[in-house]
Formats: C-alpha cells, sequence, structure tokens
C-alpha cells in the first residue's frame, strides 16, 4: 500500500469511509512517522499517542456501524500548542504553563473532534505565539524540514514543519501577524488566516485579542478549505465570533477558475528588502493569473507602510494585558512559594523564571504604551493607522475582487541568524500584518522555490472581510497550474529526512 503519510486529507477521508484502510492504521502510520523524524524536526511538543489511537478507534466503530462519516472523519491534524485541549497539556511553548492540564476543550478542538478528526498532538512555537522562527519557545526550536538548520517560521512553525514533515496531512495555526502565513510560506505548505471572527477564539489562550485568529493549515488548497470549514462558524461563548453563514470555502476551492476575475498587486510589497528569488517568484506568480484569465492592476495601499509600528504597539499593549492573568495562582508554574513570602513576590519571581525574554519585552512596551499620560499618544494613534489601513483595503476591494502580495520578504533564514535582533525577526510579518490590523481573509500557498537557495517561496491572497471563499477559488486555480506546470507538488521536491 501506497505511504499512508503522503496521501492528501481529502484522499485520506475517502479511503477511510471506502474502508479501504481503517482510521487506526492511518493514526498508526503518523505516529511511526513522527517516531522516524520528530526528533529531528523538534514538530511536536508533546504527541497524543493514546487519544489519538482512542479517537480513530471510534471513527472505525462509527464506520462499521454503517453512520455517515464527515468529510474529514480519521483524518490526522496536529495542534498547535495554544488551543486547551482537556486533560492534554498546553503550554503556548511557556514554561510559565508546564505542566498545567487545561479543564476543558478549545471550541476549535472540541469542534475537529466531533468531526472525527484525529488529534496526534500539539505543536511547537514562540512562546505565547510571539515570533516568527519558533526560536522563541521555551523546548527550543524547530527545524524547516527543508533544511534543518533554517527556521521553519514562526510562531506556528511546529504546525508547518509537522505538514512538511508528513508527519500529519492537516494542522491548526493561529495567525496574529502573520503566524499561519509565514510559517506557510517558508515551508511550501498552504495556510489560511480566516476573517477575524469567523473561526472562535474561545479556548484559544490570548496573545492579542483583537488580532488573533486561529485558522487551518494544510498541504493543498482544498484541505485547507475542508479544514475551514470543520472550524468555522459562530460560536457564542466569543463575543467577537461572527454570526453569519460562513462562506463555502469548500465549493470554492472545488471552483478553481480565476477567469475575469480583478486582482490587484500591491505596490507598496516590493522593493530592495525583497529577496530577489522572491521577487521573481511572485512576479511569474502574477503572470501565471494573467495567463489563467484574470485581469491585473497595480494598487496602492499607501498606509500598509504604517501596519508594522502600528501593530507594535497593539499587539504588545493587548499582550500586556492578557498575559497578567499569569500570576502563579491560577495556572501552571509557581515559584518560590516557601509559605513566607508574600502573594507578590512569587508572582514576580514566577514571572521572572517563566517568561522569556521576548514575552518580556512585550510587556514592558505594551505596560508602556498603555501608561497613563502615553495611551492617547502611543495605542490611541496606533488605532487610529488601524482605521486608515481598513480604509486602504476598502478602496482596493472596490476596485479589485483579491489582493496579491509576497508573504513574507525572504525564504526561511537560518536558525540563530535573527535571535538577537528583534527588529530583523519583526520584518518577516511586513506583507502580512495589515488584514490582521484590518481583519480581512488571507491564505499563502507555494509559488516556487526561490533559484538561489532553493528554497519555498509563499505567494499571498488577500480577500475582504467575509469573502474568504475567493482565496480558496484563487488558490485552487494557482495551485492546480502550478501542479500542471511542476508536475508534482512541490514538496515531493524536500529533502527526503
Ligand atoms: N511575528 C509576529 C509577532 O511576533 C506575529 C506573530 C503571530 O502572528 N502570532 O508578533
Amino acid at each position: 500500500m501506497a505511504d499512508l503519510t503522503r496521501l492528501t486529507a481529502a484522499e485520506t477521508a475517502a479511503r477511510i469511509a471506502a474502508g479501504e484502510v481503517s482510521a487506526v492504521e492511518v493514526a498508526q502510520a503518523h505516529l511511526d512517522r513522527i517516531t522516524e523524524v520528530d526528533g529531528k524536526v523538534h514538530a511536536f511538543l508533546h504527541v497524543d499517542a493514546d487519544g489519538a489511537l482512542n479517537a480513530a478507534k471510534a471513527v472505525d466503530e462509527r464506520r462499521a456501524k454503517g453512520d455517515k462519516l464527515g468529510p474529514l472523519a480519521g483524518v490526522p491534524l496536529a495542534l498547535k500548542d495554544v488551543f486547551t485541549t482537556e486533560g492534554v497539556p498546553t503550554t503556548c511553548g511557556s514554561k510559565i504553563l508546564e505542566g498545567w492540564l487545561p479543564p476543558y476543550d478549545a471550541t476549535v478542538t472540541r469542534r475537529l473532534k466531533e468531526a472525527g478528526v484525529v488529534i496526534l498532538g500539539k505543536t511547537n512555537m514562540d512562546e505565547f505565539a510571539m515570533g516568527s522562527s519558533t526560536e522563541n519557545s521555551a523546548y527550543g526550536p524547530t527545524g524547516n524540514p527543508w533544511d534543518l538548520a533554517r527556521i521553519p517560521g514562526g510562531s506556528g512553525g511546529g504546525s508547518a514543519a509537522a505538514l512538511a514533515a508528513f508527519e500529519a496531512p492537516l494542522a491548526i495555526g493561529t495567525d496574529t501577524g502573520g503566524s499561519i502565513r509565514q510559517p506557510a510560506s517558508v515551508t511550501g505548505t498552504v495556510g489560511v488566516k480566516p476573517t477575524y471572527g469567523g473561526v472562535s477564539r474561545y479556548g484559544l489562550v490570548a496573545f492579542s485579542s483583537s488580532l488573533d485568529q486561529g485558522g487551518p493549515c494544510a498541504r493543498t488548497v482544498l484541505d485547507a478549505a475542508l479544514l475551514h470549514e470543520a472550524i468555522a462558524g459562530h460560536d457564542p461563548r466569543d463575543s467577537t465570533s461572527i454570526d453569519a453563514p460562513v462562506p463555502d470555502v469548500v465549493a470554492a476551492a472545488r471552483n478553481a477558475d480565476v477567469r475575469g476575475m480583478r486582482v490587484g498587486v500591491v505596490k507598496e510589497f516590493a522593493g530592495p528588502q525583497y529577496q530577489a528569488g522572491v521577487s521573481q517568484r511572485f512576479d511569474e506568480a502574477v503572470e501565471l493569473l494573467r495567463e489563467l484569465g484574470a485581469e491585473v492592476v497595480e494598487i496602492s495601499c499607501p498606509n500598509f507602510d504604517y501596519a508594522m509600528p502600528a501593530y507594535y504597539l497593539i499587539a504588545p499593549s493587548e499582550a500586556s494585558s492578557n498575559l497578567a492573568r499569569f500570576d502563579a495562582m491560577r495556572y501552571g508554574l509557581r515559584v518560590g512559594d516557601n509559605g513566607e513570602r508574600s502573594a507578590e513576590e512569587v508572582m514576580s519571581l514566577t514571572r521572572e523564571a517563566g517568561f522569556g525574554p521576548e514575552v518580556k519585552r512585550r510587556i514592558m512596551l505594551g505596560t508602556y504604551a498603555l501608561s497613563s499620560g502615553y495611551y492617547d499618544a502611543y495605542y490611541g494613534q496606533a488605532q487610529k493607522v488601524r482605521t486608515l489601513i481598513a480604509r486602504d483595503f476598502d478602496a482596493a476591494f472596490a476596485q479589485v475582487d483579491v489582493l496579491v502580495s509576497p508573504t513574507t520578504p525572504t525564504t526561511a533564514f537560518p536558525i540563530g541568524e535573527r535571535a538577537d535582533d528583534p527588529m530583523a525577526m519583526y520584518l518577516a510579518d511586513l506583507c502580512t500584518i495589515p488584514s490582521n490590523m484590518a481583519g480581512n481573509a488571507a491564505m499563502s500557498l507555494p509559488c516556487g522555490l526561490a533559484p538561489e537557495d532553493g528554497l519555498p517561496v509563499g505567494l499571498q491572497i488577500i480577500a475582504p472581510t467575509m469573502a474568504d471563499d475567493r482565496l480558496y477559488r484563487v488558490g485552487a486555480a494557482v495551485e492546480a497550474a502550478y501542479l500542471d506546470r511542476w508536475g508534482a507538488p512541490l514538496l515531493d521536491r524536500a529533502p527526503v529526512l
């Protein structure tokens, strides 16, 4: 039998439904693959073999009884360690949550279980999702399966690496400034940030509440759509959840046709800071869209230049407030509680030991930006910039159906290269942050390898709020055209681990 770990999620589900293979066999094949390669990749922080095999067994039993299975029943998945999982460790890549067992499932977790998806374990991430490389994980970095000495992106590097290393056909990420799309870009996989409010944040440990958005990661556009459909939709437990029908992303992924669509190239996302091979592959992707029948125009979004500085006020401000809950009393780690120290002293010692340098930097930045006398000049000003960015998008989408850009300015950089230079690290999200600021939807998918280093380049497609289906329609068309051109999926060219 063909290697079960190389199948797409759609193929896997079809084989299970047809009885050609059992869900338990599929789960075991992936657990074996994890055992084989994860010592090198380090995509997982926690592998839940028993939980996965039990979930798979339940799917097989339902099938044996003649129950109709959902479109992803029995398909394994890697879950970013920022979603709560009842009784299964959830660390957010931080020492401060070491040993914490959540008493409840996130809505995303619950929906996955209800869909019969088999959760293999929890994936590595930058601590509290702050970073672009997974180097900020308290548990050590993840390697990029294309080159283990390079970063798999971040903060969701573990989820993306699990896909690229064939440890799972599906994964879940979260995207506050690019943490689904940038890892997808540098690993040659597909990642989608849905419209803000499209996927519930209940049980997603908060970093920056007005920007955080969970979303699907996969190796194909259709698989991402199937996963998107499984996790999206209104949730009364999340006050920012959108109470409206989810756009039909699966139908869109099956309707790969861009003829007559208008595509805007964001003028601001080009220039000398873009690696030559990234610009080259991006220009070719734009040409491809033209050949496929789209009308391509250049669009200027002048306020996008201010997205990054505004993001680094808003995200740390909200983080400083959200992370106040890690007080040594309620969750995880407690340091120095000898019966004599005050609660404040224990809190301080715990945070000193439990938070890493990037998290501390953001808490300090955010606390400063929110402090009395500075609030209007920093946080308030940044929120105004956010409105300007949303207006740029409105003006753009009055002219075009989708926007496109490179996902990130470079291919995967070497582990360590930017670790001591936060500003260089922050630049990885130059093209992704505007969509978090405005709340609209965006996708990254592979558009080839950069000639100079042979590493994957990502194409970003950006759609208006609640038009997530357009991402899949355009993405599927681009993916099909590349498959035709390349003769095989891009990941087939990744070195064998
Ligand atoms: N890299 C960005 C940051 O460090 C975005 C992270 C994210 O999307 N979670 O904040």
